[in-house]
């Protein structure tokens, strides 16, 4: 949980009576931040708690400092900064034959209240034969690990001794990729090459119940991220492709180069993903403090401008309701693929949206940009289950499509009801998985459709200024973690009375 305390502006006098206000004011600013009342995803005592009491306690000792010795705090104490697991990536990259030879350094920190036998990683790369080539996993002392285990996408590494709460371990693991040929987000087409999803990753692991690591669905997306920190190096074997047109990278933040090196670091943040092209035109525009980056292929001017144009007026609308974009950058690719997809710091659209473009906002270039931009709110800062819960992520950024369309183009918002919804006639459950479903278009009915017409009555019900403040509270309380539909409800429960019973039994089959 992040408590953001902000601290008033202080006039730049010498009178005592304009020093003392401020202390005044700093010190019931940080006193309301420390109220906050402390929600646990997961029922038990977190980090979190304790690192709230450690602060509380602090501000203890400064208020009877002040009582007793001087009106004046001599400090003002910042929280511990949260820590992440960090991935160190350094990677070979042959576009001409799509290859990847990595050399990864992990370090995990034990989070949990557990004690940890064995860690797992996931490797979602080993789901496309022939894709994953394991070299060598060795702890950081350099002894081989020699009975790790990969089974499909999960790899089993155990111990070599036991890992206590709060606790770090390192290895290293060495590999190779080559890429397939896939119109997705991992593989290359004669346009592109999409490197999503590229390492061995450590999932969230769950008190009680262990690693939350789910089995690929055939549709949906199936994993589910803790914020880590990323340390990522790319090399280009050739910065050209043989006729000669210079390589471009688009990645989830922005490149420093060294040498021949692009140098990325990213921290806290879901996933890492880059994607490299010989036809990205890109161009760019800033929103506040973020760059917005727009990579798309040649000849269509029109909609290239509006993909961009439509991510940052998305941005302002979302930093606005649900609070501010936490990157520098924000990049917005097209995808030689028939839909979009969210990472952390980057997006793409499929090239459908562009190539068909209808030259106004009424169509999927608009819909699905505000979509994926969204998603930099629910699932980039506060993450989920996505194949238990997918409506989290998915009902959350359907619903703030129309939120975009009621701020950036009011008049479209009937049209958006009408076009993106009400024509699919969707029926299901909004916390269907996405196991049981079996086609896309029944999954999105249910999940997308009918969670974004839940969120529409909720609001109806609860009313504007207790939908909105939720949301905002939302965002704020849960960055950085995983949360349940439980955590929804329970903080939904703090901000209003309402009887909401009548919604859940008929969007929600558990509840
Ligand atoms: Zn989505």
């Amino acid at each position: 949980m992040r408590v953001f305390v902000s601290k008033p502006n202080c006039p730049n006098t010498r009178t005592t009576l304009a020093s003392l206000f401020c202390v005044i004011l700093i010190t019931s600013v940080i006193l309301t931040a420390c109220r906050l009342p402390s929600v646990d995803p997961n029922g038990t005592a977190t980090r979190d708690e304790s690192k709230q009491a450690t602060v509380t306690d602090v501000q203890n000792t400064l208020i009877s400092a002040t009582e007793t010795i001087s009106p004046t705090p001599t400090f003002t104490p910042t929280p511990e900064p949260e820590m992440f697991s960090q991935y160190d990536l350094t990677v070979l990259f042959d576009y001409e034959n799509p290859h990847l030879a990595v050399d990864m350094s992990l370090t995990y920190l034990n989070k949990s209240e557990e004690t940890l036998n064995e860690i797992l990683l996931v490797v979602d790369a080993n789901r496309y034969a022939g894709a994953f080539h394991l070299q060598e996993i060795a702890w950081e002392d350099g002894q081989v690990v020699s009975d790790a285990q990969l089974d499909g996408i999960r790899l089993s590494l155990p111990l070599q001794q036991p890992l206590n709460p709060q606790e770090e371990v390192s290895l290293s693991i060495a590999y190779e990729i080559y890429l397939p040929n896939n119109r997705d987000y991992f593989g290359y087409t004669e346009r592109q090459a999409n490197i999503s999803d590229w390492y061995p990753y450590l999932p969230p692991y769950i008190p009680g119940e262990g690693w939350l690591a789910r089995d690929p669905g055939t549709i949906g997306e199936h994993l589910a991220y803790d914020m880590a920190g990323f340390n990522v190096r790319i090399k280009l074997a050739s910065p050209t492709n043989p006729e000669g047109l210079p390589l471009v990278i688009a990645a989830s933040a922005r490149a420093e180069f060294d040498g021949e090196w692009y140098n990325y670091r990213l921290e806290p943040a879901r996933t890492f993903a880059w994607t490299v092209s010989h036809l990205y035109q890109v161009q760019q525009t800033t929103v506040g403090d973020t760059t917005v980056i727009g990579y798309a292929f040649p000849n269509h001017q029109e909609a290239e401008d509006t993909a961009l144009r439509e991510t940052a007026n998305s941005l302002e609308v979302f930093n606005e309701l649900f609070g501010p974009y936490p990157y520098d950058t924000l990049s917005v690719v097209e995808g030689d693929f028939l839909n979009g997809m969210e990472f952390s710091g980057l997006f793409y659209l499929s090239h459908a949206f562009y190539d068909f473009y209808p030259g106004n906002p009424m169509g999927n270039l608009t819909i699905i940009t505000a979509h994926e931009v969204a998603h930099q709110w629910f699932y980039g800062l506060v993450a989920n289950d996505q194949a238990l819960e997918p409506w989290l992520d998915e009902a959350t950024t359907t619903y703030s499509e129309v939120l975009f369309y009621e701020h950036v183009y009011p008049e479209l918002v009937e049209w958006w009801w009408n076009n993106r919804i009400y024509f699919h006639q969707p029926v299901g459950w909004v916390d269907s998985t996405i196991y049981e479903t079996g086609a896309f278009y029944p999954y999105r009915d249910a999940v997308y459709l009918r969670g974004a017409m839940f969120l529409q009555d909720l609001r109806d019900l609860i009313g504007e200024e207790a939908f909105f403040s939720f949301w905002r509270e939302y965002v704020e309380r849960y960055s950085n973690q995983l949360v349940t539909g439980d955590d929804f409800f329970n903080l939904l429960g703090h901000h209003t009375s309402a009887d909401i019973s009548g919604l859940l039994a008929e969007y929600f089959r558990t509840r």
